[in-house]
């Protein structure tokens, strides 16, 4: 259950209505907004006395939230949440967000040409990771805040967002300084510590299913991040684990359709790790747009075949090119369209 303060209700209002939730014996967790207080009540076992709380000074409504994820739930909020960047660019709303560049920054010339083309293309966020999460140790494990600062020149070229991966809480709010969009990986969705930590870094947040995560689970990871007060945070389906071996991950695109029926926040897809295969990243891009995703992680590349990491998985740059040009009269065929910057050339 929540208790939405009215806009401008007053601490006292607020520590009255805190006072009264733990007199009835439960939690209250007061989470601060934007717009206005809610105070969650945690434990709900069916026997709150909601007329009592309705007419609690400074309270507006009182809402029953039926799924375990309070804030990101669609019944918190009917609205869509729109996410806007520096540059213009907004996720969530109308237009399909195209995201693309290497898995890892390698060097000043591979992001730079990458940026450059990716731009030209119609891209509007630059990916690019500086820390990498790699499952052996011996790993190529990214350039660090070198790869950071890389990254920052490139959108100072091109006019691109950036978007770039922190792993763990102390790295949180360096990446917070440089990046656009902090983005945690398949696996950290589920490290609390670091979902914390970005929630509170002043920083939209990309977060990525976990490889073994339920929706419940994503939701959840996301409602921590809220809770901290980040109302910004961009949902990524990027494929699970599977039993069968004829794709890296499982890409489950009735995510896309699922989330938006149950929550309120923007999805994207990630097709390039969904597939771990190139061939296959291409038709699933247009599936995903043509699912709803509001936009998508692409694995781009100016040589595959030279990548530190998922080469296999990137497309080099005519093939992106192409790409776009497909995904524009797919979002078209919906009565969407693929978000541009002023910057970046119109098509
Ligand atoms: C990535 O985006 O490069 C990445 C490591 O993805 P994931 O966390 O989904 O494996
Ligand atoms: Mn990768």
């Amino acid at each position: 259950m929540l208790v939405v303060m009215k806009h401008g209700a007053t601490p006292d209002q607020v520590d009255g209505v805190v006072s009264a939730i733990e007199s009835m014996g439960y939690r209250a967790r007061p989470m601060p907004g934007a717009q206005r207080t809610t105070v969650g009540l945690v434990g709900n076992d069916g026997r709150v006395e909601e007329g009592h709380l309705i007419g609690l000074d400074g309270v507006l409504r009182v809402i029953h939230v039926s799924q375990p994820y309070k804030q990101v739930s669609r019944e918190w909020c009917s609205e869509g949440t729109v996410v806007d960047l520096p540059n213009g660019v907004q996720i969530g709303g109308e237009d399909v967000v195209i995201m693309a560049g290497p898995c890892a920054v390698e060097s000043r010339e591979q992001i730079l040409e990458t940026a450059c083309r990716v731009a030209a293309a119609g891209a509007t966020v630059l990916r690019g990771g500086a820390f990498k999460p790699r499952t052996s140790p011996y790993s190529f494990q990214g350039m660090g805040q070198e790869g950071l600062q890389l990254l920052a020149e490139a959108r100072d070229e091109t006019g691109l967002a950036i978007v770039t991966e922190a792993l763990d809480p102390e790295g949180a709010v360096l990446v917070a300084k440089y990046a656009d969009i902090i983005q945690i990986g398949a696996r950290n969705m589920q490290n609390y510590s670091l979902l914390r930590a970005v929630g509170r870094a002043g920083k939209p947040v990309l977060l990525k299913r976990g490889m073994a995560a339920t929706l419940k689970e994503l939701l959840l990871a996301a409602e921590y991040i809220v809770a901290e007060g980040e109302s910004r945070v961009i949902l990524c389906e990027r494929g699970v684990r599977n039993f069968d071996n004829h794709a890296r991950n499982l890409f489950d695109l009735t995510a896309v359709v699922t989330v938006k029926e149950v929550s309120h926040l923007p999805i994207i897809a990630d097709p390039s790790h969904g597939t771990g295969a190139r061939s296959k990243v291409g038709p699933m891009a247009r599936a995903s747009v043509a699912a709803g995703a509001d936009g998508l992680l692409l694995e781009v590349h100016p040589d595959p075949s030279t990548a530190v990491s998922d080469g296999q998985q990137s497309l080099n740059l005519d093939q992106f090119d192409k790409l776009m040009g497909e995904l524009d009269m797919i979002a078209g065929a919906i009565g969407r369209r693929i978000a541009r910057t002023a910057i970046a050339p119109q098509t």
